[in-house]
């Protein structure tokens, strides 16, 4: 079962999802299931929302059926699940305008591509993330400073120094020690944000942790090289070919909250039963959404995306029902080849 508009050469798809975070994929497996054609739009690199992004490494515990899946493994499962129906992929766009389009709407992305969809299902988060920068490693982005982990094989044999106090760094810090040559943590407090187990582990760890620390300067000709680090006692330089800075993201709505949608305290407004926004077809799922009683979890956004895509799926094909066939019946099974748009 495939969505009939997936061909379409106009870019027409029955759902447009706004966000790959686990809402955001799990609305695109559920719009295939649906048998709806579906893009998704996400402003990163790579799908997987706050997961990929702050804690691809951490173990998960409350994700039903999965005990301690990894939040790389969970994203892999999800982008997985969905691959089957072919949701095309608009990563590294920003989705900036939401236009109406006889009975559906247009997204308009910051790299000027138009999505023209039945239905949108917003799972945009808390929005876009920016990393907060460490001025002096901004010249070294992409060339050996980075503001997460994609692949921590590739610190394998490396000088690494992490920085920040909190969660993500020392669990970089952690992750990283294992396969890097050496890892320095630099922090400029004396004590950490982050859990109290894993900084333990960190002190127990053979990473070198730096307190009061700070990078006050970044050195290499084509990559980085070498970091200076200061700290009270005066000014030491570590070979470092990798940097990680671990420092926080910051979200921000952006060009979603102009999109005419009403909004509560930075959040969509959602019909709890339907997801439906105050805009009729545009839908709000996940950490982005809100609606009296709201629990900002993975596993309620899953919930909300199903309901929103099914509640789709009944104003795209009227007199369709509103609960899907299981999708143990093997007709309920789509098929097709996921898409990256670049
Ligand atoms: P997000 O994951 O925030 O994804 C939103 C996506 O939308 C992002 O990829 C963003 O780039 C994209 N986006 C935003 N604006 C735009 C735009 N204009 N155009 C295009 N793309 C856009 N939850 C749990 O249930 N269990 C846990 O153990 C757990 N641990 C956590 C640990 C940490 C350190 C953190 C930070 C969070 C944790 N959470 C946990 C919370 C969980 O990660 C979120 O509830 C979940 O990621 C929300 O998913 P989402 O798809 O709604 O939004």
């Amino acid at each position: 079962m495939t969505g009939t508009n997936a061909g379409d050469p106009d870019g027409y798809v029955d759902i447009a999802v706004v966000g790959a975070g686990p809402s955001g994929l799990y609305a695109a497996y559920y719009a295939g299931f649906r048998g709806l054609s579906c893009a998704v739009v996400d402003a990163l690199d790579e799908p997987g929302g706050q997961v990929a992004a702050l804690y691809p490494e951490k173990p998960i515990h409350d994700v039903a059926g999965l005990p301690g899946v990894k939040g790389r493994e969970l994203v892999a499962a999800l982008v997985a699940q969905a691959e089957p129906f072919g949701p095309r992929y608009l990563l590294g766009h920003t989705a900036t305008t939401l236009t109406p389009r006889g009975t559906g709407w247009t997204i308009g992305t910051d790299r000027g591509r138009q999505v023209h969809a039945g239905a949108v299902v917003i799972a945009a988060g808390l929005g876009r993330f920016v990393p907060r920068r460490l001025p002096c490693a901004v010249p070294y982005e992409g060339r050996g400073v980075a503001y997460h982990v994609p692949d921590p094989a590739a610190h394998r044999d490396k000088d690494v120094v992490v920085v920040g106090g909190g969660d993500s760094a020392v669990d970089w810090a952690l992750t990283l020690a294992p396969l890097a040559r050496t890892t320095t943590l630099v922090h400029r407090r004396g004590t950490f944000r982050a859990h109290a187990h894993s900084v333990k582990q960190l002190l127990d760890s053979p990473v070198r942790v730096l307190t009061d620390a700070r990078v006050t300067a970044c050195h290499g000709t084509t990559r980085l090289a070498e970091v200076e680090i200061t700290q009270e006692a005066g000014t030491l330089r570590l070979p470092a070919q990798e940097l990680v800075a671990a420092l926080g993201f910051s979200a921000a709505l952006g060009p979603l909250a102009d999109w005419g949608a009403a909004l509560e305290d930075g959040l969509f407004r959602a019909d709890p039963a339907t997801r439906e926004t105050s805009l009729p077809g545009v839908y709000a799922v996940g950490d982005g959404s809100t609606h009296p009683g709201r629990v900002p979890l993975i596993s309620v956004g899953f919930g909300e995306a199903a309901t929103a895509v099914n509640h789709a799926a009944v104003a795209l094909r009227p007199g369709s029902r509103l609960a899907p066939a299981h999708s143990t019946d093997p007709d309920a099974a789509g098929g097709g080849t996921a898409r990256t748009w670049s």
